[in-house]
C-alpha cells in the first residue's frame, strides 16, 4: 500500500487532501501539531470508509519533531511515497507594523517548517515518490498586508523549483499548489462578512474555494498520472489571477 504524510491535516485544506489521498488507497499519516481531537477525527472518518490512517503530532517548524513524524510513519507503514506539506498559518498587517515575534512565528511554520518537510522528504521518499508544497494565489494579488506571508510562500516557490530538479532524476515530483481563498479557518478568522463577501466576489463563480477543490488538484499532483508535471506551481483559485 503507497503511504502519504500530509502535514496540517487536521483542519482546512490538509484535512480533505487526506481523506481525497486515503479513498484513492494510500495509507495517510494525519499530521497536526495542536488539534488532537480534530486529527482524531479525520483518522475515525478514513477509518470508518475503509482506509487506513495514523494521526501524528509534530510541529513541523521543529526539524526533530518533523523527523519523528517521518519515523512514526515509516514504522506504522512501509515507506513514503507523497508528501502533502500543508501545515501554515496566515498573517496579515503592513510591513512596517509586523514585530518580530510574528516574522519569526510566521517564518518558522511557514518557511522554516516547509524546508524541514522538504529536506525530510528529499532524504526519504521512495522513488517515484510525490512532493506537493502549498504557495497562495497572494502572490499574483500583491495586495496590501500580505508582505510577510508572501515572503514566506515565495519562497516555497522557489524551493519546489530546485527540489523539482534535484529530485527528478529518481522520477519524483515536486509541484506547489497555489489556491485562492478557500473557505477555512485560515482564511476566515478576523475578516469580517463584508471582506469574505468582497473577497468570494473576486471569482468568476462568485464564491470561496472549499477544500475539496485544492485536494482534487493536490490527489492529481500526486497520481501517476501526473508523473510529467514537475516543478510547477498550479494556481486553484476559480481564475482570479
Ligand atoms: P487551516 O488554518 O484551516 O489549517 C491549518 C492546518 O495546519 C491545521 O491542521 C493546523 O494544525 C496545521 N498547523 C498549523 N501550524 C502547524 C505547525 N506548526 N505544525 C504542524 N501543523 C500545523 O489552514 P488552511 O487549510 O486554509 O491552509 C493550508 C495551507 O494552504 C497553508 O499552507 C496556507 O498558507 C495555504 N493556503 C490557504 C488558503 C486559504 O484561503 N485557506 C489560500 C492559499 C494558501 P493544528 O490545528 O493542530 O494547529
Amino acid at each position: 500500500m503507497r503511504t502519504a504524510i500530509v502535514t496540517g491535516a487536521s483542519r482546512g485544506i490538509g484535512r480533505a487532501c487526506a481523506i481525497t489521498l486515503a479513498a484513492q488507497r494510500f495509507a495517510v499519516v494525519v499530521n497536526y501539531a495542536g488539534s488532537a481531537d480534530e486529527a482524531a477525527q479525520v483518522v475515525r472518518e478514513i477509518e470508518s470508509a475503509g482506509g487506513k490512517a495514523l494521526a501524528v503530532q509534530a510541529d513541523v517548524a521543529s526539524a526533530t519533531a518533523v523527523a519523528r513524524l517521518f519515523d512514526g510513519a515509516e514504522a506504522a507503514f512501509d515507506g513514503i511515497d507523497v508528501v502533502v506539506s500543508s501545515a501554515g498559518v496566515m498573517t496579515n498587517g503592513p510591513i512596517a507594523e509586523v514585530a518580530d515575534d510574528e516574522f519569526d512565528r510566521v517564518i518558522g511554520i511557514n518557511l522554516r517548517g516547509t524546508f524541514n518537510v522538504f529536506r525530510e522528504t528529499a532524504r526519504r521518499v521512495r522513488d517515484d515518490g510525490r512532493l506537493i508544497g502549498l504557495s497562495s494565489t497572494t502572490l499574483a494579488l500583491n495586495a496590501p498586508g500580505y508582505g510577510l506571508y508572501n515572503a514566506t510562500k515565495g519562497a516555497v516557490e522557489g524551493i519546489v523549483r530546485v527540489a523539482a530538479k534535484e529530485l527528478g532524476g529518481r522520477g519524483i515530483t515536486v509541484n506547489a499548489v497555489a489556491p485562492g481563498p478557500v473557505e477555512t479557518g485560515l482564511f476566515l478568522d478576523g475578516k469580517s462578512e463584508a471582506d469574505v463577501q468582497r473577497m468570494a466576489g473576486m471569482a468568476p463563480q462568485k464564491r470561496l474555494g472549499r477544500p475539496d477543490d485544492i485536494a482534487g488538484v493536490v490527489a492529481f499532483l500526486a497520481s501517476p498520472q501526473a508523473a510529467w508535471v514537475n516543478g510547477q506551481v498550479v494556481r486553484a483559485n476559480g481564475g482570479i489571477a
